[in-house]
């Protein structure tokens, strides 16, 4: 490996350095040179010599010879270290191959010429030489213009080639074959360094450097937090949920950080773990208190059994379930309440906290089987809207009564979705196998979330991070697991009929937007989405960008949050501090570090929303909804910058009672907490439906 990386490199640097302006110019100058001695040697002997000179000639012919075989090694080198740089590619091209058997025509035949030049000179005068014949004479003088005809040829075309070099070698040899595009980049990058004037002003060199240094780090959409004006709460934040690097532990560390690094969770387990049974609270509580001490004692043994029950019972499985009829779903949409609050279904500002009320607890249900139908989705695909509707029961079902991460988040996000694949920048680039798939994938997005995140997860080494291996642990679980659902009886498979291509096709699509919405692509969707746009990529996307488009579409509608109107986005907000607060609850239990505004008695919610809002939501909604256009502007974006104007004007008391009411909710973390039970009154939900096995 490490060879091979040698080897690259140093062709990289041969090649560059025949790319440089003066080499260029010195292989010119040598070429216009040799071109000269050649009509020299071709036209001097024959106009200033006697013909009888012998002596003279054979002078003339051996100096010449000696000059030309030293052009002629020069030439030599020159054309295996170009070929070296190059590859076999450099020779594929038609001119440097010629030139390349030019070359070495000349030098073959300057060689076989070497014996007559040097042994066989004859002299007239000379008795030795008596018995010279005129045929050797004349063969040798052949043999001499077929030489020189061919020096001509050669300083010719190397004449010519040099002038092309640059272009012909770096588009057909350097990059087509061994180059990736990154390679081609920092090549640029290098010759644009070494060439003035960019060698002579320091700054630009920097940046140069800078710039290949990203590169060379792979990481080119990381965010770098040190320097800015984030509070050490929000850095730690942005670190716990993978939106940045944990490697930026600078901005994390300090006196209030509280998200967790491996070692901490380590420190924290065994300052509980360590001491007696009782004093598992006592250890956290001394952990928060000291601000995690600088001394770092060695990490504890891993024991899961203590908690594994627990664990396990938040991850149960929905099973389908049956019933008679599916009548009252249709009469549930069709009647008065649903359907008048429907006719406002493709406004952003859709009520779905009284939609889930009109809707009697199933607002996936009602929101997607709506949206399906008012796309006339039905008239281009082979929908089993029976089979569709039992689905999204039984879906609508296996989300658990969280705070936040419940069916009312899960239709907000079909409800979000649908919205932004119907603006007219992305809906021309959707196939009805698209819209239909990413409405499906929005309801399921989040499916059986335990109200817990990722990093929760990862920390305390969850049986599910171990089973995704500690990447998207969630967005991999809630993809999973939707998808064994549809699987788990024929009458729930939402993609009967469909050819084996569109399910394919559907299934890509989905797991790919669903995996898009853990936050640590955040950044990543943004930046991509920037470069692609400012490269006019949309106007007529590759089947990559239409994915990142979906995938921008879906993530901004699970943040949408801060872009709601003010009364929808605070209640939001409420649940979800709601459902942090529960988590650091659980993070007491676990005997863990509290997660930074995850600690209900010290969290400024105020202060978590404008940073949130500004650093994550702000730009990203900037960025999204002047590409969708101005009525998006107008709205999403003017919500945002107005709510978040509200958090610093009111602080805290803009809340006014709502996560008091919250409170209620329990957190799912109960043994006997199993999905389907009674979810709490602040929900407005209604019991889980009794799943149907017959059509209507
Ligand atoms: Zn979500």
């Amino acid at each position: 490996m490490s060879t091979t990386k040698h080897k690259m490199s140093r062709r990289t640097r041969l090649r560059l350095f025949f790319e440089q302006q003066k080499v260029e110019l010195v292989t010119v100058v040598v070429v216009v040179v040799y071109m000269f001695i050649i009509i020299i040697d071709i036209v001097v002997p024959d106009i200033a010599f006697d013909e009888c000179d012998y002596q003279l000639r054979d002078t003339w012919g051996q100096v010449f010879w000696a000059i030309d075989m030293g052009f002629l090694v020069v030439f030599l080198i020159e054309l295996a270290l170009r070929t070296y740089a190059g590859g076999l590619e450099y020779l594929k091209d038609l001119y440097n191959l010629i030139d390349a058997i030019i070359i070495l025509a000349a030098f073959s035949i300057s060689l076989a010429v070497f014996d007559q030049t040097y042994t066989n000179s004859c002299d007239p005068n000379d008795p030795s030489c008596a018995d010279d014949d005129d045929n050797n004479t004349q063969s040798l003088a052949r043999l001499v213009r077929v030489v020189r005809i061919f020096r001509l040829i050669t300083a010719v075309s190397k004449f010519q080639k040099t002038r092309k070099n640059t272009e012909v070698t770096r588009k057909k040899a350097k990059y087509k074959k061994t180059g990736s595009p990154i390679e081609r980049v920092l090549d640029i990058l290098l010759k644009l360094r070494r060439t003035p004037p960019f060698v002579d002003i320091a700054v630009d060199r920097e940046n140069i450097n800078f710039i290949m240094d990203v590169i060379i780090s792979d990481s080119l959409y990381a965010v770098n937090l040190q320097g800015g004006s984030l509070s050490k709460d929000m850095a730690g934040f942005l670190s716990n949920t993978g939106v940045v690097s944990s490697g930026n532990d600078d901005s994390s560390g300090g006196k209030r950080r509280k998200s967790l690094t491996r070692g901490e969770i380590s420190m924290a387990r065994e300052d509980s773990e360590g001491a007696s049974p009782k004093g598992k609270k006592s250890g956290r509580k001394t952990a928060t208190k000291d601000n995690e001490a600088a001394a770092a004692p060695p990490p504890p043994p891993i024991n899961p059994a203590a908690r594994a029950h627990r664990r396990k019972s938040q991850f149960v499985a929905n099973p389908a379930g049956g019933g008679p009829s599916l009548v009252w779903v249709d009469r549930l949409i069709e009647g008065d309440p649903v359907a008048k609050l429907l006719e406002n279904a493709q406004k952003w500002d859709f009520d779905m906290f009284e939609f889930n009320k009109v809707t009697q607890g199933h607002p996936i249900v009602c929101m997607v089987l709506h949206q399906v139908k008012v796309n006339n989705l039905d008239d281009y695909l082979p929908i089993n809207f029976a089979n569709l509707t039992r689905y999204l029961l039984s879906l609508e079902d296996g989300y658990k009564d969280v705070p936040f991460h419940n069916k009312l988040h899960g239709a907000d996000a079909a409800h979000g979705m649908t919205f932004f694949m119907m603006q007219p920048k992305v809906t021309a680039h959707l196939s009805k196998v698209d819209l239909y798939a990413c409405i499906l994938a929005a309801a399921m997005h989040d499916f059986e979330h335990p109200g817990v995140n990722n990093a929760f997860l990862v920390n305390s080494r969850h049986e599910t991070a171990l089973l995704y291996n500690d990447q998207s642990v969630l967005e991999s679980f809630h993809v999973s697991r939707a998808w064994k659902l549809l699987l788990s009886a024929p009458n729930l498979d939402v993609f009967e009929g469909f050819t084996q291509d569109q399910y394919r096709d559907a299934r890509a699509t989905m797991i790919h937007t669903i995996l898009g919405t853990d936050m640590k692509f955040h950044f990543d969707h943004l930046t991509k989405f920037k470069t692609r746009a400012n490269a006019n990529a949309f106007d007529e996307p590759e089947k990559k960008d239409v994915w990142l488009l979906l995938a921008m579409c879906l993530h901004a509608a699970d943040v949408s949050n801060p872009a709601k109107p003010w009364n929808l986005s605070m209640q939001w907000t409420a649940r979800v501090m709601e459902e942090f607060f529960q988590q650091g609850e659980q993070e007491t239990e676990e005997g863990l570090t509290v997660s930074a505004f995850m600690d209900r008695a010290t969290t400024n919610i105020a202060k978590c929303q404008v940073g949130f809002i500004n650093f994550l939501i702000k730009p990203f909604f900037e960025e999204w909804t002047n590409f969708l256009g101005d009525e998006c502007v107008k709205t999403l974006f003017s919500n945002v910058e107005s709510n978040v104007a509200v958090w610093e004007k009111e602080g805290e008391e803009a809340l006014g009672d709502k996560l008091a009411a919250l409170k209620t909710i329990p957190a799912p973390k109960s043994p006997t907490g199993a999905p389907g039970a009674a979810p709490g009154a602040a929900l407005g939900a209604s019991p889980a439906p009794t799943a149907p096995t017959s059509s209507t």
